[in-house]
């Protein structure tokens, strides 16, 4: 049963049970309880390093350099910036939040991008004490802002400006709209042939001595399947970079495309291949800028569902299992409701936006049929469910360990304490052994906060 969506230190030991890194589930649950999530360490190195190497020879190939950022948005903790870093990547920060736990982990502030839609003043002063490496600003009102800040400062602000191209892309498709309706960046498209609010703000970040505007950035959307979306996007951007030009006599010098690359959450998935994307991706940023005319900027991604998602997966113990007769199209049908000691407060995206996930009970082997199954959390809502659908053994009961895959994107990174339960540590396992990155949270934990 092992490969995808599982993380590849993922095996069916002897005794039927789940290991991950050679570290028994049984044995995880058991020091550590559940739920949990369970990282396998080995499996972000390996998928950081593919994303690093594949685009590092594919946009060396057509004669440009590439950094790749990791979303720290996905899962930020000081261990797994740690590794980000080790492997060559740089670290994007959402937040005044994340930007504390990179530099926490010793990540330089050059290699730090802050992003935003609406930064605080201290966030952007967090950012310009720290010497992050860019700030991508999202609004007319903030480049003003940013540029204050770093004049009482006495810095230059390193800034690219975050454009919308009208491109959507997210699961198989992509869609090009002119118009954008969403708080996101800058749009390029005009009505009636005005200076585009995109061409604004750049135009903007170049009168101002305290900006330094390295360049122009995109990000599209996220679970991205097919690699067009990108390259439209990116074909778009450079159209705007060669406008810039025209208009003002700067070229800037860097390109960020954003994050978004999607990954394997069902069994049959197929994930979007780095080397293949990243090939697809150069080759045609390279024609639009031979066609262009100009010379090729230098790029930037920033994946985090595609480095952290497939390496973790959630740990949970089984509670009530209920039968549910439910009225079916062709008749009647029993769905087994499977409740387990989590739940929204823990993956709240099945919730948010239907996502899909797959699930096994991880403790055991069965010999007993699959049946039609849906896993539950414990919350006070109907909507809080783990996965929508999946055949688990028909003898599945309470005290069953049971495994979610794929869920180290998004997960401890949007979990709350809805209900009041605390959130579960993230344990990272490696070579046979595991160690707490982040423990559980305690009642007094939660308690501490209120004030009486
Ligand atoms: C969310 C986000 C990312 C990462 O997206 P993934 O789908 O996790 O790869 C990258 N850049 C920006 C600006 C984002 O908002």
């Amino acid at each position: 049963m092992t490969g995808a969506p599982w993380s590849s230190g993922v095996e069916r030991g002897a005794a039927g049970a789940l290991t991950v890194a050679g570290v028994d589930v049984r044995d995880l649950a058991a020091e550590h309880g559940t739920p949990a999530y369970v990282l396998d360490e080995a499996d972000f190195r390996r998928r950081a390093r593919a994303y690093r190497t594949a685009f590092e020879a594919a946009f060396g190939a057509v004669g440009t350099g590439v950094d790749v950022y990791y979303a720290g948005k996905a899962l930020l903790t000081v261990a797994v910036a740690r590794w980000a870093r080790e492997e060559g990547l740089r670290v994007d920060t959402a937040s005044g939040g994340e930007l504390a736990v990179a530099l926490r982990a010793q990540v330089p502030g050059a290699e730090i991008g802050l992003h935003g839609n609406n930064k605080s003043d201290a966030e952007i002063l967090r950012a310009l004490d720290a010497g992050v490496g860019r700030i991508i600003v999202d609004s007319l009102v903030e480049i003003e802002r940013v540029a204050q800040l770093a004049a009482g400062r006495g810095v230059v602000a390193p800034v690219m400006v975050r454009v919308t191209t009208g491109v959507h892309a997210g699961g198989h498709e992509y869609i090009a709209t002119a118009h954008e309706d969403q708080k996101f960046g800058l749009s390029v498209n005009t009505s009636s042939g005005e200076t585009s609010p995109a061409m604004t703000a750049l135009l903007a970040v170049l009168e101002r001595p305290e900006l330094r505007l390295l360049g122009i950035h995109s990000h599209i959307g996220s679970q991205i399947l097919d690699p067009d979306g990108f390259e439209a996007a990116a074909s778009v951007v450079l159209r705007l970079r060669a406008d810039l030009a025209e208009r003002s006599g700067v070229l800037v010098d860097e390109v960020d495309l954003g994050g978004g690359y999607g990954i394997a959450y069902l069994p049959g998935d197929v994930a979007l291949d780095p080397e293949r994307v990243a090939k697809d991706i150069a080759q045609s940023v390279a024609g639009v800028c031979q066609e262009l005319g100009t010379s090729l900027p230098r790029f930037s991604i920033e994946p985090g569902r595609a480095i952290v998602g497939p390496a973790g997966l959630t740990l949970y113990t089984v509670g009530t299992v209920k039968p549910v007769t439910v009225a079916g199209e062709s008749g009647d049908f029993v769905r087994l409701y499977v409740s387990v000691d989590g739940g929204m407060s823990d993956n709240i995206r099945p919730a948010l936006y239907g996502a899909a996930y797959h699930a096994e009970v991880v403790g055991r082997t069965s010999a007993a049929e699959p049946v039609l199954a849906r896993v539950v959390g414990k919350h006070c809502e109907s909507g809080d469910i783990v996965v929508h659908e999946v055949q688990l053994p028909g003898d599945v009961r309470a005290g069953d360990l049971l495994a979610v895959a794929a869920t180290g994107a998004y997960g401890r990174s949007m979990a709350s304490n809805y209900n009041m339960l605390p959130r579960p540590p993230v344990l990272a396992v490696t070579d046979g052994a595991a160690r707490v990155l982040v423990r559980r949270e305690t009642e007094d934990d939660l308690l501490g906060l209120d004030q009486g």
